[in-house]
């Protein structure tokens, strides 16, 4: 327990909890593929409606769910069939496959990212065994099904390794239908699919995910305002959930490091830790993408992508994006959220307590908000109990449990990060009263059930 890592021990509790399961666990499992358990779906939607409604409750800003499988011409487009690859090698010995780049910079050499130029691995041995590694091979990242009965090269198709493309080819119907003007946003939430080298580090890179991506349409010449604009929303919107100042950072990206679409680009970074070389490590992208995207799909499409200035002139908007992984930011505020008191934080009559873990969740992101707990299960104390839980039902994300000891039953919702308790007590049947548990501070409050509803309204907004 001591010498394992925090990360280890979130996993742990993750699958002890219901958050996250290694998935198709009976066959033994499936590498980086993860379900999220009955905890895990709930706080992962409150994370996804959370940036939802952040982005669409704005005039500017409107939704879209486009498909996974798309025409596979717009990966040629958009330059993934020829460019989407990270740079393999293998160990010459043990034959464990390794991504060039991440052993460069785990050596602190800065890998050249320079298209033309290839990364200087000859310095680095395998992590593994020390063994040789082999030259760079560039390996692409997209996952290749068929489409039809036929698998034959012309049906070929691709599961989208980003949501992104969805918006840019619908960028004109969304104009025609919703009669958006510039400067305006589309946002879109959905799975993608990357055959990662070297996934990893729980539900940081896996090979099936989620993302959250809005690009937002803008006059060429003030593209550059709107990134400034769009970097500091997004950084004050981790930071109103709380995610600490000092856990959180930009990077902006070198000249010689911008991808091939991007003018200018910075990553939001998490202080993830996974050890001592990998503190800060990318969550989010948010970028300048030019006019790159639609000049592309205009080449390819044969289709006209302008839109008419002040001057009624023809111009292709350029695109500032904002694009983060919904597993990968729900797994910093995982790792936020989480605190291990030694010793405990109560003295309860339990000898064996060795350590509490609380889950300091954000009370929009935490999966249940308030546990309703009846001090025993006598049938006027239950009754009562569910009287209050149905005066809460439909308002709040609710949990009712009524097994064992209270204190053990406070430290699991503590553990699951439930923001308050409500115990119901025998003096709950004379006074109308309960008692509300604050997880964070432990204060306990007498509240009138008629108030309950009033109280948590003023907590929970
Ligand atoms: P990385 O350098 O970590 O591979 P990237 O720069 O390729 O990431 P983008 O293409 O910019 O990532 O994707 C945007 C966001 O999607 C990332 O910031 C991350 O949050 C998420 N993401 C990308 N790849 C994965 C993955 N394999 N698993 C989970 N989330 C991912």
């Amino acid at each position: 327990m001591e010498n394992d890592r925090k990360i280890d021990r979130i996993v742990n509790l993750a699958k002890r909890r219901g958050f996250i399961f290694p998935s198709s666990e009976i066959y033994g499992g499936l590498n980086s593929i993860y379900d999220y358990g009955p905890l895990g779906v709930a706080m992962k939607n409150n994370l996804k409606k959370a940036w939802w409604d952040f982005m669409t409750s704005r005039n500017d800003v409107v939704g879209l769910d486009s498909a996974i499988l798309m025409h596979p011409q717009i990966w040629r487009a958009s330059g993934h069939v020829e460019g989407f690859s990270d740079p393999l090698v293998d160990c010459k010995k043990c034959k464990m496959r390794w991504r060039a780049d991440h052993l460069l910079e785990q050596k602190g050499i800065k890998p050249d990212f320079g298209k033309n130029k290839p990364l200087d691995v000859r310095e680095v041995k395998c992590p593994n065994c020390g063994g040789e590694l082999t030259d760079i091979r560039q390996f692409n990242l997209m996952f290749k099904t068929f489409m039809g009965p036929l698998e034959e090269e012309a049906n070929q198709i691709y599961l989208r390794p980003e949501t992104a493309q969805g918006i840019y080819v619908n960028f004109l119907n969304v104009i025609d239908s919703m009669r958006m003007k510039i400067p305006f946003g589309i946002a879109q939430i959905g799975k993608a699919f990357r055959n990662e080298i070297t996934p990893g580090n729980f539900i940081f890179r896996m090979r099936e995910f989620e993302q959250m991506e809005m690009q937002y349409f803008v006059e060429p010449k003030t593209a550059d305002k709107y990134y400034d604009q769009w970097k500091k929303l997004r950084m004050d919107w981790y930071l109103s959930l709380g995610i600490k100042k000092d856990h959180i950072k930009f990077r902006d990206h070198e000249k010689d490091e911008l991808a091939h679409y991007a003018k200018k680009a910075t990553d939001i970074e998490y202080k993830f830790e996974f050890s001592e070389n990998e503190t800060f490590k990318e969550m989010e992208g948010i970028h300048n993408r030019g006019d790159w995207d639609l000049s592309r799909h205009q080449e390819f499409s044969k289709q006209k992508l302008t839109i008419k200035d002040a001057d009624n002139k023809d111009y292709i908007p350029y695109i500032v994006e904002t694009s983060v992984g919904v597993d990968r930011s729900m797994l910093a505020f995982l790792i936020e959220a989480y605190e291990e008191v030694k010793g405990g934080r109560t003295t309860t009559t339990e000898s064996t307590k060795e350590s509490e873990v609380v889950l300091h969740l954000h009370h929009k992101l935490a999966p249940v908000q308030i546990a309703i707990l009846p001090l025993s299960k006598k049938e006027e104390l239950n009754s009562k109990s569910k009287e209050v839980y149905s005066a809460l039902a439909g308002q709040y994300r609710l949990m009712y449990d009524e097994t064992q000891a209270i204190g053990r039953r406070y430290r699991r919702q503590d553990e699951i990060g439930t923001p308050y308790c409500v115990t119901i007590d025998f003096d709950t049947l004379g006074d109308k009263k309960v008692t509300v548990r604050d997880r964070d501070t432990m204060k306990q409050d007498r509240v009138a059930i008629v108030e309950l509803d009033n109280y948590f309204r003023e907590k929970l907004n």
